[in-house]
């Protein structure tokens, strides 16, 4: 049995930062988290010590008193930390069955690992985070960072994977306008992976252009410098209307979404998780987390093999909870299992039940705003949804989509909302062991560094207009546990 003993800073409800002493306890068989004396987490197998070097602060933990999960804990998620060998290892957020090599629930089996209902989260749930010394890590989610590759750019590979992956889910089209709407501390990283995908388009003959829109003239150099294409300052007066295909939402506030659908001709793809209301939906945070989209019911039916709920039935047959007021069209019962009923928690209990696929459903198809929200957190209290992960709900064309600016451009307009979350750090590594220029992200967008004692500081500073990016270091002695 491993033990190690510390001081670490809480993160509590009221956004203020208190100490704690923690005591971690355990081996490959699991770990007691204990603050102040009292065990505060029980952790089963799955798990490894790591010493926490480098922490990066990201709008999730300016925005952490939002989320639906416990305070106090100890934040912090894009870590890179050492083993006793003094070897780095970057580190996967979602302690899912997969990522701790336990067995594995339906989602994990279905490669929704990074959507496992019974997972911890580093640093945002329950898991102690990376602006403590120590980290308990789930073992597979370790990958070591190649040496070529500098801290200032390895503790950037948490929010680069995510930003990969929402280039990756948009799938630019030949010609198109993809915007970076409020490029900062993520969204640079998005037009950096936007720029990388440009490049591998072009040696395959086709192209698309990155426009980037700021608020802060001065950040005009570095979107540039990140690889846009054109940059816009949005002023006080209106955004441009339609102006480009697809608009990336990094603002981490809610007041972007009604921009972003303002520009937007075909997508908005949302990166934010603020927690708060945005476009008359409550939900939005969860739709990210979920990684669900928003798209318009379609008028007729779909042509064999093209609709949502056929791509998202894993091989069975979609499940369809049908949420709406107006009745089902008859043609749906023919391609899929129709589910209706205007109370989303029943509906949601009733897939509970389903032993085969994912106990959820495929899509849920909504008639106004309560309606969607239902569909992403149909009980109180409960972060489970009614429509499964990375699924679709879809609005009725007869929809009321007052005050949504959102649900009424994906009615009139048939605009799709899609979001994503964590991505692939395994990719992000590679990417960055190849490119040596794509290497200097780190001392380009990192501002501001912290020592971690100086946390409550790195938080006022990290949220101010002066920082882009800040990092928390830990102090360098040696590591090894007792
Ligand atoms: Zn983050
Ligand atoms: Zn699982």
């Amino acid at each position: 049995m491993t033990t190690v003993e510390f001081d670490a800073l809480d993160y509590r409800a009221d956004t203020t930062f208190a100490p704690a002493h923690y005591r971690l306890h355990g081996d490959e068989r699991g770990w007691t988290v204990e603050r102040d004396g009292t065990a505060a987490l029980e952790l089963g197998p799955g798990y490894r010590l790591l010493r926490t070097r480098q922490c990066g602060v990201c709008s999730t933990d300016l925005a952490r008193h939002h989320l639906p999960f416990p305070l106090p804990q100890v934040t912090g998620h894009e870590v890179i930390a050492r083993d006793e060998s003094g070897r780095r290892y970057v580190v996967e957020i979602n302690a899912s069955h997969h990522a701790r090599g336990v067995a594995e629930c339906a989602f994990c089996r279905a490669g929704l690992h990074t959507h496992c209902p019974d997972r911890l989260t580093l640093g945002i749930h329950g898991l102690p985070g990376g602006f403590g010394p120590w980290l308990l890590a789930p073992v597979a989610a370790c990958l070591e960072v190649p040496d070529v590759v500098p801290d200032a750019a390895a503790v950037l590979v948490e929010p680069f994977a995510a930003a990969l992956h929402a280039v990756d889910s948009i799938v630019p089209r030949a010609g198109d306008r993809i915007a970076v709407l409020g490029p900062r501390r993520l969204g640079m990283l998005v037009v950096a992976a936007l720029a990388g995908v440009r490049a591998e388009r072009r040696r395959a003959g086709t192209d698309f252009t990155v426009v980037a829109f700021v608020r802060d003239p001065s950040l005009r150099e570095l979107a540039t410098a990140f690889g846009a294409d054109e940059v816009q300052v949005l002023g006080a007066g209106a955004a441009p209307e339609a102006s480009c295909d697809v608009v990336i939402d990094t603002t981490g506030n809610p007041e972007g979404l009604p921009t972003a659908v303002r520009i937007a001709r075909r997508e908005v793809h949302l990166k934010s998780t603020h927690g708060q209301v945005s476009c008359g939906l409550a939900n939005l945070t969860a739709l990210v987390v979920d990684e669900l989209s928003i798209a318009r019911f379609p008028d007729r039916p779909p042509a064999p093999g093209a609709s949502a709920w056929e791509q998202l039935a894993l091989g069975g047959r979609p499940r369809v909870a049908w949420l709406a007021a107006s009745p089902p069209p008859a043609w749906l019962a023919s391609t899929a299992e129709v589910r209706a009923g205007r109370d989303a928690a029943a509906l949601a209990a009733s897939f509970d039940r389903e032993t085969t696929g994912l106990p959820r459903a495929t899509v849920a198809v909504a008639g106004n705003a309560t309606e969607v929200d239902a569909a992403i957190r149909p009980r109180a209290g409960d972060e489970r949804s009614l429509v499964r992960p990375r699924g679709t709900v879809l609005v009725t064309p007869d929809a009321d989509v007052a005050g949504s600016d959102l649900l009424r451009a994906v009615v009139v307009r048939g605009l799709v909302l899609s979001s994503s979350r964590c991505g692939d750090f395994r990719r992000a590594l590679g990417l960055l062991a190849a490119d040596a220029d794509l290497r200097r992200i780190g001392e380009r967008l990192v501002t501001h560094r912290f020592a971690a004692a100086d946390l409550a500081r790195a938080f006022a500073v990290a949220g101010s207009r002066a920082c882009i990016k800040a990092v928390v270091e830990h102090e360098d002695t040696g590591g090894g546990s007792a």
